[in-house]
Formats: structure tokens, sequence, C-alpha cells
């Protein structure tokens, strides 16, 4: 019987708003709890489509980050040597005016003397905007030292990517594959989407080196060897192929599969569409015998079989190429089996298990639907396999190619956009030829000008590269260059590098918000700290001469800024989760979000969007200042959100626009639209009607609707593409073809890396180390209670990871003659460092791993000096070098990816030796504890959050 006395739902609070959580990425409803104006309580909200309730352990613990001890509470003016700590606080008024004449000096002589990089900040259609109005090309944010191989093998694969531009069909599928991903990256949506799956005993496989978190509740683990993922997916191809288990229908209509491609070796036309004059793709229509657009829904396209076209040509239908390519006996699971270490009978099996769900157990749904060529269609048909990936696939040297693999197996099962395949999430598919292409050579580049276009776009051939007329990279980060051609996120974890070298040009000023990347967020990190101290010996200047940073946090990076903006919390300001930029759609409906005070700030900071389009006023940038030079935005960016548009009646909210909040999409400004969000739980979803949720590639009344709200330039079908016309044409001019063409030391990697269809190389490091020497792949993964390293700093979830280890599989460990706790040393051709061992089933024999970002610096954080973190914990990080290894000729590329640049953190190969016994029991290396900075409090040893609550109810 229940207790009188005891209160089974006590009443936690006298307020509560609905806000957007932000301790990590995917962007969570919550309901924040307030007692007597103090965060009491942080709840899921039901309601929203992003979480239904749902609430993981770092959204509870938010309170613990505005809470922090390490939060900073005023501008900071360096007054010691640089990474000392030595600050003194100076007023806002003083810093703006630092800032802005240091930004303004670099505006008036080149642009390209800042550079501005964010972190995982999401604000990036503001960011991006800003930069460009500023003029500088040296822009990105944190995208290509996380997951632009996935973002960039999906766009030009399927026009849309996993995650936020993509998920499973959860419903319905029927089969589940999941490649390399931990337990963060669309968190607490995969939880709910796996619980839906174990609900309805939907077999799910997992392919990652490591069983934790999902993969450890997978009903099949392929504990793949690093690296690997793209050679056993080929081998899947292969068995569908040779099984002849393929959707040929949905390839011909829905993909370039029967788009004919010259077959001219040697020569300039070689691998390139053939076109009309209209320039649409052709293909062959086997009962016409003759060639007809790639469009004409009544031809009979081929697929298979050379042809002679009218001019004397030769040409085959791009799937034959694929055809060709993975029959090739190196793809068979016998051959593939002793390198990916999965056994060759596995892929044989889930090859056939793949054919069999889509095939065996197809979905009808009775959807009646219209066609980009106006036929109406009475169902939809679902091949009910789905898979995700992320970023173990993602931060390898081959992510790209291994990426587009993954879309080409989908498409071959016809799984993409159907009932129980994955699904795009709108604003996406956008078709890749209507992207933007990036700006920033010389020649766009004017003092006190903003560029004409965005810095990051999508070049769909050598001519719109980023390079001078001697190939020399334009950009800071070099992406864009020959040596990331595709480096459509940027690259960085090469700016300090680069900054510090003076290649392809110095800085004067680079600018930085929430990325700690003088620690967990760049490679080779004793290196970074040492550049950003290093002086010019003539000048006496530091080498990167002036350091802006903005975060909310005493990082490890914040040491080193000269000038230092404190941010907010996430609960303490206004944000935008745009549909301009990475918003929360889901399939069936468009959603954007909002984040707003849902308490005042009690330091004197200012959110960094707030700082940025002060800046952008008071450095007179186009569309942040009206006319009269005024400000326009005075009332910061909650007046941004609402008041600006990127073209008429387009803004950074969908919901509640025009003057009475009558439209959605598109529409004038609406001064009440902000609080029409918060009324509405901070969010606005727009339901799609179900005849335009599927085939939204194909799907008229979808792209119509698309085209209206501005999400894609015209209303043409959106051709996915197995073949890319784009990369044959970089492999063209590495050949010798067209006008731009590689400087002959670059050329043989291009030749190497670009290549119409998927191909496995070995991750670069591993090729050029001695991996008889390093035998071990090191991989990090985030935990699930943990998001970068703030996580590792909140007080709640510091008591669930306080230190890492390294994890080693017991038969490595026995091999190795190493014991649970043993101390070890971990050496890469990079560095050493010493770590705690630690034994465990369910990792490939021969990988190690550890968590990311729990090591700490000394005194960073305001930790203890000899916390866990510090003293116990450690990095990965340090063994990491963000520079491949000289090859003879002098030149080291960056260890990443040669397609896009990513950051190739996973190609790490190690060796172990075991510490001897005298040795310290605390890792290696350690640094100086950095000095606490002024107005930060020594933080008391016992937490007591929560007491005055329970005074406060007499308890
Ligand atoms: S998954 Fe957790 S931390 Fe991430 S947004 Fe959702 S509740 Fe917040």
């Amino acid at each position: 019987m229940k207790d009188p006395e005891i209160e089974t739902s006590p009443k936690v609070s006298d307020e509560v708003k609905c806000t957007t959580c932000y301790m990590c990425a995917c962007r969570c409803g919550i309901k924040v709890h307030l007692q007597g104006g103090e965060i009491r309580y942080i709840e899921g909200n039901r309601n929203h489509p992003v979480n239904k309730g749902v609430l993981c352990a770092k959204g509870s613990a938010g309170i613990m980050n505005y809470k922090s001890p390490a939060r900073l509470s005023k501008p900071l003016k360096r007054v010691g040597p640089r990474g000392s700590g030595a600050f003194e606080e100076i007023e806002w008024e003083e810093a703006l005016d630092i800032a802005t004449a240091w930004l303004s000096r670099c505006r008036a002589t080149d642009p390209r003397k800042l550079a501005f990089f964010t972190g995982r900040d999401q604000s990036q259609s503001l960011t991006s905007w800003w930069a460009q109005q500023f003029g500088t090309p040296n822009f990105s944010a944190h995208g290509g030292f996380c997951s632009v191989n996935m973002a960039a093998g999906g766009l030009y694969t399927i026009a849309s990517a996993f995650w936020e531009f993509g998920e499973a069909d959860w419903e319905r599928t029927k089969y589940f594959l999941m490649f390399g991903v931990a337990e963060d990256h669309d968190s607490n949506p995969i939880k709910i989407g796996l619980g839906k799956l174990k609900s309805r005993g939907v077999k799910f496989v997992s392919v990652n080196p490591i069983r934790t978190g999902y993969s450890a509740i997978a009903d099949e683990w392929i504990g793949i060897r690093p690296g690997t993922d793209g050679l056993f997916v080929m081998s899947l191809i292969h068995e569908l192929l040779k099984a002849e288990k393929i959707d040929a229908q949905y390839l011909v209509r829905y993909t370039n599969a029967h788009w004919l491609v010259v077959v001219n070796q040697g020569r300039a036309d070689h691998g390139l569409y053939i076109r009309d004059q209209d320039g649409v793709a052709m293909c062959w229509d086997g009962e016409q015998n003759a060639l007809a657009r790639s469009s004409d829904v009544n031809a009979k396209p081929i697929l298979m079989g050379e042809v002679t076209l009218p001019d004397g040509r030769k040409a085959v239908p791009s799937f034959q190429h694929l055809v060709e390519r993975y029959l090739d006996g190196k793809y068979a699971p016998d051959a593939v089996s002793e390198t990916t270490g999965v056994p060759a009978a596995t892929i044989k099996r889930i090859a056939a298990e793949l054919a069999e769900v889509a095939f065996e157990e197809p979905i009808e749904l009775d959807i009646t639907w219209t066609d980009i060529f106006g036929r109406r269609h009475d169902k939809v048909i679902g091949r009910p396999v789905s898979m995700h990936a992320m970023r173990g696939i993602s931060a390898h040297s081959n992510g790209f190619h291994t990426c587009r693999a993954i879309h080409i197996l989908q498409l071959l099962l016809g799984t993409i956009d159907v009932p129980g395949g994955m699904r795009y999430k709108p604003p996406y598919p956008k078709a890749l030829n209507s992207l933007p292409k990036p700006f920033g050579r010389e020649r766009e580049v004017k003092a006190n000008t903003p560029l004409a276009g965005p810095h990051l776009g999508f070049p769909m051939a050598p001519d719109e590269l980023l390079i001078d007329e001697d190939g020399k990279a334009q950009r800071i980060d070099k992406a864009f260059s020959w040596e990331a051609p595709l480096g459509v996120h940027g690259l960085m974890h090469m700016v300090f590098t680069n900054a510090w070298n003076g290649d392809p040009y110095p800085i004067d000023t680079l600018f930085m918000y929430m990325a700690n990347m003088a620690w967990n967020s760049s490679m080779n990190t004793s290196k970074v700290m040492q550049m950003l101290t290093d002086k010019d010996e003539e000048s006496g200047e530091y080498k990167i001469p002036r350091l802006i940073y903005c975060d909310a946090f005493y990082s490890e990076m914040v040491p080193f800024a000269d000038l230092v903006l404190p941010d907010t919390t996430y609960l303490e300001r206004y944000d935008c989760i745009s549909l301009l930029d990475r918003p929360i759609s889901h399939a069936e409906a468009a959603a954007d979000a909002i984040r707003h005070p849902v308490i005042k700030p009690d330091r004197d900071v200012r959110a960094f969007q707030e700082v940025l389009l002060e800046l952008g006023a008071r450095l007179g940038l186009a569309g942040m200042i009206n006319d009269d030079g005024s400000p326009k935005f005075p009332g910061g960016y909650a007046d941004y959100i609402v008041n600006h548009q990127r073209r008429p009646g387009l803004g950074p909210l969908a919901g509640w626009r025009g003057k009475n909040g009558e439209r959605y999409g598109v529409g004038d400004p609406n001064p009440d639209q902000l609080q029409r969000y918060i009324d509405n739980e901070g969010f606005c979803e727009h339901a799609i009607p179900l005849e335009h949720q599927f085939y939204r590639f194909a799907n008229k009344g979808y792209l119509e609707w698309a085209f209206k709200m501005g999400f894609v330039t015209n209303r043409d079908q959106i051709v996915m593409k197995i073949y890319s016309e784009a990369l044959q044409k970089f492999k063209l001019s590495a050949d010798g073809h067209g006008d731009v063409q590689p400087p002959q030391a670059h050329r043989a990697r291009i030749a190497r890396h670009f290549d119409p269809l998927p191909i496995w190389t070995m991750p670069l490091e591993e090729s050029m180390v001695d991996t008889a020497r390093y035998p071990l792949h090191a991989l990090t993964q985030r935990p699930m209670h943990m998001y970068h390293s703030w996580g590792s700093q909140n007080a709640w979830l510091r008591q669930i990871t306080g230190s890492n280890k390294l994890y080693i599989s017991y038969c490595k460990g026995e091999e190795l003659g190493i014991e649970n706790g043993d101390w070890i040393w971990v050496i890469s051709h990079n560095g050493r460092i010493k770590v705690q061992a630690a034994l465990m089933d369910g990792v490939n024999k021969d990988t190690v791993w550890t968590w990311n970002a729990i090591g700490k610096r000394s005194g960073a954080w305001n930790l203890a000096p000899d916390s866990g973190e510090a003293k116990k914990g450690f990095l990965l990080n340090h063994l990491i070098s963000e520079l491949l290894p000289d090859q003879g000729d002098g030149y080291r590329y960056a260890n990443s990816d040669p397609v896009t640049g990513q950051a190739a953190w996973f190609d790490l190969r190690v060796r172990i030796e075991k510490a001897a016994p005298d040795e310290a029991r605390e890792s290696v290396p350690q640094f100086e504890a950095t000095a606490r900075p002024p107005g930060m409090d020594r933080p008391s040893r016992i937490l007591r959050y929560g007491k005055q609550f329970r005074e406060a109810r007499g308890k």
C-alpha cells in the first residue's frame, strides 16, 4: 500500500522552461525546472521530435556545466608569456576595442591575415556569413577534423548523408547494419531507434573494432580491423553482384547506373559521360538500339555492354564499370578475409542476409504518389535494409571512398528513401551540382570587401579549386587545393602548423571559438603548444602573432590566447538550430529549434554570437550595419535570428514567418517569432504529407515543395551517383588532361586517390610506417556520458569516468605479458606516452583504444592539479602526427584523407612496452600546471548542489 509519508512525485520547481540541450550535438528538447530562479532539474521533453522525452546522463548533468567552477567570468588580456595563464581582467569595451583594432587592420590590408575557425558550435550559418562579409577565405568549423568524409561521401553519392541529413526507418527496417559508431553522434535518436529494433526482434549487426555501447547490444558484432571497412563493403558488393541480387529497376530510375561513359583510354574524354547538345547525360536504349536521354522514362536503357556511338567512340554504362571493378577476385570474401579480419563465411552470410531481407521481404505501402515524370503510382516499395555509419569510417584516410561504398551498397539494394531503408531528412536531398562552389582565390579577396560567395563549397572539377596558377593553396588550411581537393569542411587540424610555417602565407590574427586546439582537438598536442609559444627570431613576435579565443570555460586552450572573450553556457543564451545549417528534421517533418536564456548569466560574459554581431557592426561589415553605420541588430543575436534575411523571405528560422506568423518557410520577418517558438516548447515541426515522404529525389510533390522552401534550386530529379564524373575529372587532370592540372609533385597522389568508383587503399600512415615496429592500431571513442572536453570537467559526469586507461584484448595482453592495471608505454612514429592498461573482451586483437578527452592538463578546467584526469588520464593525441612521414622528397602531407582532408585520427599505429617497475604511477607527458586566471575561485572539495533546495523545503 502506498505510504502517505512518501512523496512519489514531489513538486520540484516553480517554473519550467523548454529549450534545447547542448551537452552534445544531438539537440534534444529539454524542460529546465527552476526553483527560486535556480536550476533544480533537467528533464527530457516528451513532445520534442529529436528525443521524445529521452534524456541521457550528459543532458541531465547540464546543471553542472552551468555551475562549473571552470566558467570564465570576465574578458581577459594576456599579461605574461603565452601559455603561462597570466591574465588581467578587462572590461568588455576594452576587449572589443582590442579585437576591433586587430581585425580591422587585417581587413584593411589583406583579409587573408585573419583565420577564423570555430569548433563544435551550432551557429555555422552565422559564423560563415560573418567570415564571408569580413572577406577572409580562412574560415571553417570543426567538420574537417570530425566527420567530413561522411558528409562529402554522402553528398557526392546520394545527395545527402547519415545522421543530420538521413536516418534509418526505425519503424519498418528489418535489418540494420551499423559501421564505426561509438556511443555519440545522434545519441538519443539511435538509442530510441535501437530500442524499437530490439522490441521488434530486428537483426542489428555492428561492424566496429570495439564492442562497447551500441555494439554491446548488437545481435552480431563484427570486430573488423580498423581502416578495412571499405574492403569489407566492397566484398559484400562482390557477393551481391555475383548472386545478381541487385535492384536494377531502382538503379535505372534513380541513379546514374545506366549513364553512358566514354571508353577512350588515355584521352581527355575517357570516363566522362556522353551528353547531348543540352548537356543531358545519355543512355543506350537497348530496344531502339540508339542513344536516349538518361531521363527518358520510355527508354529501355542497358546496364551492361559496350556500344559504338554515332561519332565512332565507344561507351559503356557506368554500371558496367562497377560490375567489372567489384566482381574482380580481389574483392572475393576469401581474398579480403585476412586483411579485414572478418571470416569469408561471415562476409558471404551477411551478403546473403542483406539480399534475403531486401528482395524476399519487401514492404509495399499503399501510398499514392507522383514521380517527377508525372506518372502516378499507387504504391511505394521498400527494401527494408538500413545502415548507419559515422566517425569510425570517417576518421581514416580512406574514409571518403569507404563512405561512398556504403552508400553504393545501399543503392544496389534499392534502399535509399524507401520504407524500411535510410530516409532523407529535409532539407535533403540536395543535388550536388546545385550546391555552391568555394570562394577565396587571391583575386576574390580584396581589402575591406566581402567575399562574393561562400568559403565552403563542392568542387566538381579541378578548375573549381582554390589554387593559383602554380597550383599553390589559397587557404591557410589548404582546403580545396591539390592536397585536399574536396575539403568541403576545411582542415582545421592543419591551421596551426600551416600558420606557424607561414605556408601558404603567414597570418596575423587567429580567431577561434569553442575549439580546444591546445589539447584534445589537435593532433600532436605537445608540438601545437610549442607552435603557439614559438617566436620569430628576427621580430621577436609570436609566429602566430595574435590569438583571440572565445569559450565559456577555462580549457587548455585559454592560457595560449592573447585576448579571451568569455562565452555563456547554452542555458543562458539564444541559439538557432536552423534549416540553413544543421536542423533537427526527421524523415516525416522539417524541424528547427531555438535555445533561449532560461537563466540570467551571473558573470560578466556575453554569448559569442552577440559578440560576433557587435564586432561586425564595429567593423562596418555589410549586412550588420544600416546605411547610417548604426548596428543593424541592436537587439543582438535574438534580433538577428528574427530579422536577418539570407534571401528575401528566407531567414534563420522557418516557423511562424510573415507579419502575423501565418507562413512557414518563406515569409517576412515576424517580430513575435521567438515568442512563438518559446510558446511551442522551443521548436517548430512542419509535417511532410505521406505522399511526399519517399523517393524524394524523384517525387514531384516533394521537389516542388522543397523548391518553394528554398531547399533546392530547381524542381529537377536528383540523380544519385554510383559513378562520379567529378572524381574522374580530377583523375584525368592527374593524367595530363585539361587546363588545370596538378603540379608534378601531386600527380601520382591525385591519380591514385581519385577514382569514379570507390577504391580501398591501405590507410596512409599504415602504408608509410614499419608495421612490424608498430603492429597495433590505436583508436579513441567518446563514452556515452561525455562529449569532447566539456564532459570530463562536469562534476557529476566525472564521477562516472575520472580517468582513462588503454584497453587491450586479453589475448594481446597475455602475448605481451601485460596485466590489468599495469603501466605501459605506448609508442608511435611521433612520440611516446605512459598510460595504465586495462584488459577486456570485445576488442579486435590487433587494436588498442581509450576514451577520448578524459585526460586533462594539470590545472586546466579549474580541476585540482593532482586530479585523476591530470595524473592518470591521458590523450592519444600526443602520438598522432598532423603530418605524414616524409617519403624521401622532403615534403610531408597532412595526416588526412587525400580526397577531403578529413583528419585521419584512426590511422594511428603503435607498439606497447611494459613500464619498468620503478617508474612513477602517473601518465606521461605531464605539463606544468596552468595558473588559475584572475576571477576564478578555487572550487570547494565537496559539491553540495541541491542542498539549498532541500533546505528550502525544510528537509
Ligand atoms: S543526447 Fe544527451 S547530451 Fe546530447 S543533446 Fe540529447 S540529452 Fe543532450
